[in-house]
């Protein structure tokens, strides 16, 4: 008859959390909204001293951008505590192939962050071609992005969402664009954002964080759960964003801690700094 502690002595040895890593939608804010807590749990991290990074699949944005955007709704996150999927790219092109070159279907996120990177952007014979978020995409750059990926050049996309929310209803996202190119190329693109979790391992690089004391706080289980718990990172879920807390238990993975929002994880970034998080136990932790 194993008792709790016995239990925990037996699982993998765990260690204080010492650098926290936080997706944006659905945990911070609602599209524009603020999330009750969100700011508070942003100071708590900035006074403790630790390490952290807001997430984002979004490739639109530069940090710059979203900085301003969260600032708007309240939210002081600093420009380099951002980590967007345009910027894993980047990166994840640069270790691979650096000073290379590209076809960018993207924004300003994207395009900055592959200029950043040293890339060349080109539409003549490039090594790869790099799809992100956009909202003016146009049947020219996907007719040249077709051409190019059938001459060779590599298809990569900062992400795989196949739509994303708006005041007035769902946009298709960077996943169904991918789809097209797909179906007219029979090429699947590698996609870098989450639940890919480079995505994660990128952003702890940055900060030369380690996985075994990161937590990844997120809102999907099919998204932010899988890619922190694939990269070796404990998890929070908060169930402020997509997933409902009836559904998390009929995931074949489950999250180390479930809580209703940010606003819970105010006091645990202190505490946590000194003592391991209580992993789930019981139907109240799902
Ligand atoms: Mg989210």
């Amino acid at each position: 008859m194993a008792s709790p502690e016995r239990e925990r002595d037996a699982a993998a040895p765990r260690r204080e959390v010492l650098t926290w890593l936080t997706d944006m939608d659905g945990v911070l804010v609602h599209e524009e909204v603020p999330i009750p807590g969100a700011q508070e749990f942003i100071e708590a991290l900035q006074r403790s001293g630790l390490g952290f990074m807001v997430l984002t699949n979004n490739s639109i944005y530069t940090p710059r951008d979203l900085r301003a955007r969260l600032l708007g709704s309240g939210i002081d996150v600093p420009e380099s505590a951002i980590w967007t999927s345009a910027l894993a790219t980047a990166q994840f092109l640069h270790d691979q192939r650096p000073g290379g070159s590209a076809y960018v279907v993207g924004e300003t996120g994207l395009t900055t962050a592959m200029h950043d990177a040293g890339y060349v952007m080109t539409d003549r014979d490039p090594d790869y071609v790099v799809l992100g978020e956009t909202r003016t995409y146009s049947f020219e750059a996907i007719t040249r992005a077709i051409r190019l990926i059938d001459g060779g050049a590599r298809f990569i996309a900062t992400n795989p969402d196949p739509s994303g929310p708006s005041q007035d209803g769902k946009l298709p996202a960077t996943g169904a664009v991918a789809s097209l190119i797909t179906t007219a190329t029979g090429r699947a693109p590698y996609y870098v954002g989450k639940p890919n979790s480079l995505m994660m391992r990128s952003a702890l690089n940055r900060i030369d964080a380690h996985s075994e004391t990161t937590v990844m706080v997120g809102d999907r289980m099919d998204t932010d759960i899988i890619a922190g718990l694939e990269a070796g990172l404990r998890t929070v879920l908060v169930t402020s964003g997509s997933t409902p807390p009836e559904q998390v238990g009929t995931f074949p993975y489950r999250p180390t801690v479930v809580h209703e929002s940010v606003a819970d994880l105010v006091d645990l970034v202190e505490q946590w700094a000194h003592a391991d998080p209580e992993p789930p136990r019981g139907p109240a932790g799902q």
